[in-house]
């Protein structure tokens, strides 16, 4: 049975290195991969997965009007694909989530989804919050905060360094940095410890 995968994190816990490593897997085993990520974020380059240790990979982009269901079926019939795999996944629609639900269930390809749980306030994405209710499976990337617990959070700073509490939930291009971060030291970094 083919199934609807979403490994999720915070930022810099390296989740798109490990997208790439189980991408290459198949690939070493002669199995072909789709792999598609966020026309939104074009950091890497339009078209590209790359990871903060070196590695990346082509890849086509989806854009929030796109059909997935219909993309993917589209790269199927130009031949077969052991697995799809999804980048910034927390960029995808709701529908765009249901649309992948299809194809995981109806043209029976496993699809892989990586992308971030929540935005820099706290509140989840919009595709992070589908692909948890739609996911037949979820795991977590981990990484760590500075005091060594497990960071589940993350905080835009300023090229000053000032954390912002407030902005868009996307913002591409800027010169904001993101530090992953427990909950404590989220909550201390946004100014919601109460004072003793
Ligand atoms: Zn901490």
């Amino acid at each position: 049975m083919a199934k609807l995968y979403f490994h999720y994190s915070t930022m810099n816990a390296g989740k798109s290195t490990v997208l790439l490593q189980a991408s290459h897997n198949y690939r070493e085993n002669n199995m072909d991969t789709y792999l598609l990520t966020a026309g939104i974020d074009d950091r890497a380059g339009q078209g590209r997965i790359a990871s903060r240790i070196g590695i990346d990979a082509e890849a086509d982009v989806f854009r929030p009007g796109d059909d997935l269901q219909v993309k993917i079926k589209a790269r199927l019939d130009q031949g077969r694909v052991a697995a799809v795999f999804i980048d910034e996944a927390q960029f995808l629609t709701k529908d765009q989530v249901w649309q992948l639900a299809r194809a995981v269930d109806d043209l029976r390809v496993p699809v892989l989804c990586y992308g971030l749980r929540v935005d820099f306030q706290g509140n989840l994405f919009e595709g992070s919050a589908a692909l948890l209710a739609l996911a037949d499976e979820m795991r977590e990337v981990r990484t760590i905060c500075h005091c060594g617990k497990k960071a589940t959070m993350v905080v835009r700073m300023d090229d000053q360094g000032r954390v912002l509490t407030e902005g868009d939930q996307v913002q591409i291009g800027g010169n904001e940095t993101y530090v992953s971060l427990c909950r404590y030291h989220w909550r201390e970094a946004m100014g919601d410890l109460p004072d003793c």
